[in-house]
């Protein structure tokens, strides 16, 4: 399959907090990327913008060294990179400050597309957002990226919309959840909107629950500081398992259009109802393996910060009612395994012999690793011997499905800014989102510190707490197998 790339406008990017570990891991290397893929027009420019008192040369050697570390070798033609470190500037820069700013401004050029990337702490948004317009930096047509976390409740995320609509309209705010641009992430749209198979029985009537599972290896060592003041329910589930949830549950939109496919995501999140005690399982990992356990890594000994939750979810509306959709996320977990799966229920009358609860069609949608999807279908053993009947999977990996287009996706912070730049919102989420699924959180958060209940902890390695597993027995269901 040829890869069809098609060029974006020309760009000037300046990536505020460009000397960080953001810039460095995922934003640097995948605009190498899109450069090499032909998708980044030779004229554009990209500015590094931080505190380091640094130069060009200074910022291409930080550039080059995060291509070399980021950027698997079969992607690192010396030409490539000398052409894209070209494109490189870098203005020290004081957001709480005005050194710098005439800088910048300088390096502007009128008739291209101007984009802004916040990667520095939401507490800057207001001092970038305020300097931007006094140094005329920014204009109408101007185009602002803002990272994760946005707020940790309702209130705090309210005031950072508040602050940024002070300075832009809403059609110019993209606000990054990565999530919504891994491939399999579209994809799930594509299977939904683009067959007949899947939309008639995509409702209660016919899908049993669904599952969503992002489950980590790593525990919180090296940022617990920063962790332990958020959790895996503001770190995890209000954001990306929200967005995931949403898409599995909209209804079709009118068009594939960035406000037609956020009306609809938004729906979703004011039907949720409000998740109660029992539906909730928190967990914190225990020291083990010769590593310690979260206590320790968090540097809090007290602390309730949970580092798993699993959920019962329920969507209040036409297509969904009676149809749970659980959701579990967790650190220190058996594997880095992440899918959504969507038990369909079984047929109404069984004609074979058979034992019953084994003879679901399942859709599994795979994030993480390898993604692609699957649908588990039901025939017949093969050979003579009466009709006995075996699961099998119609696998769709992507990586042999499409040949080297599969298996060299571009991440999804790559398609991400390129989306910046084409001025498509359609993967980013709104402001009024995002409020809906704190408004949706917070009593979730809140119950539980009033309540003060402690997590209950895990072994590392596992697949979480004990009382996770209850949480589907008593509906009659289990989780899937968190794979090796
Ligand atoms: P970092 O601490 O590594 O880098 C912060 C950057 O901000 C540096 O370039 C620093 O020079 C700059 N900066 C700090 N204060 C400044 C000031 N007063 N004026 C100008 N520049 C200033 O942080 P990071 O990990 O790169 O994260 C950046 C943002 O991205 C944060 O909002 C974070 O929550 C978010 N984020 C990061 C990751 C990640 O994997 N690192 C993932 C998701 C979201």
């Amino acid at each position: 399959m040829v890869s069809r790339v098609i060029p974006v406008d020309p760009f000037d990017l300046v990536i505020f907090g460009g000397t960080g570990d953001l810039a460095r891991r995922k934003i640097l290397p995948g605009l190498f990327r899109r450069f090499v893929a032909g998708q980044m027009p030779p004229d554009s420019r990209i500015v590094g913008a931080a505190r380091s008192d640094l130069d060009d040369a200074g910022y291409r050697a930080l550039a080059e060294a995060a291509i070399a570390e980021f950027v698997t070798e079969a992607k690192r033609d010396p030409a490539a990179i000398a052409a894209f470190l070209d494109r490189l500037r870098y203005v020290a820069i004081d957001a709480r400050g005005d050194g710098g700013w005439a800088a910048l401004g300088a390096l502007m050029r009128p008739g291209v597309v101007r984009a802004f990337y916040f990667s520095v702490a939401p507490a800057l948004f207001g001092d970038l957002a305020e300097r931007l317009h006094a140094h005329g930096i920014a204009d109408g047509a101007s185009r602002i990226v803002v990272e994760k976390p946005f707020g940790r409740d309702l209130a705090s995320a309210k005031a950072l919309n508040r602050v940024l609509a002070g300075h832009f309209a809403e059609s110019q705010i993209y606000r990054i959840d990565h999530y919504l641009g891994k491939e399999t992430v579209q994809n799930l749209m594509a299977v939904r909107f683009a067959n007949i198979l899947f939309e008639p029985i995509w409702k209660a009537q016919y899908v049993d629950h669904v599952q969503i599972t992002v489950a980590e290896t790593v525990g919180v060592e090296g940022r617990g500081a920063y962790y332990d003041t958020s959790g895996a329910m503001r770190d995890m589930v209000q954001n990306h398992m929200m967005q995931l949830l949403c898409l599995i549950a909209m209804e079709p939109p009118y068009h594939f259009d960035p406000n037609a496919v956020r009306d609809e995501k938004l729906k979703v999140i004011r039907a949720l109802d409000p998740v109660q005690p029992q539906d909730i399982v928190r967990g914190q990992y225990l020291a083990g393996g010769g590593q310690g356990g979260y206590l320790e890594h968090s540097g809090n000994p007290a602390s309730r910060t949970e580092s798993y939750v699993a959920l019962k979810v329920s969507v209040s509306n036409w297509r969904w009612k009676g149809t749970p959709f659980y959701l579990r996320t967790g650190k220190r977990l058996r594997s880095r395994y992440s899918e959504i799966a969507i038990t369909f229920k079984e047929p109404p009358h069984a004609i074979f012999d058979g034992e019953k609860g084994w003879r679901d069609n399942v859709l599994v949608i795979r994030l993480q690793p390898n993604e692609g999807m699957k649908l588990m279908v039901m025939i017949k053993e093969p050979g003579p011997g009466g009709m006995r009947l075996v699961q099998v999977p119609l696998d769709m990996s992507f990586a042999e499905a499409l040949g080297e287009e599969g298996s060299d996706m571009p991440d999804a912070y790559e398609r991400l800014i390129m989306d910046v730049i084409r001025g498509n919102q359609t993967l980013f989420m709104r402001g009024d989102e995002v409020e809906a699924a704190w408004a949706w959180a917070d009593p979730v958060i809140a119950g539980w510190e009033e309540r003060g209940t402690r997590p209950q902890g895990y072994d590392p390695g596992s697949s979480g707490p004990e009382d996770a597993l209850m949480l589907l027995h008593r509906d009659g269901r289990r989780w899937r197998e968190i794979k090796e």
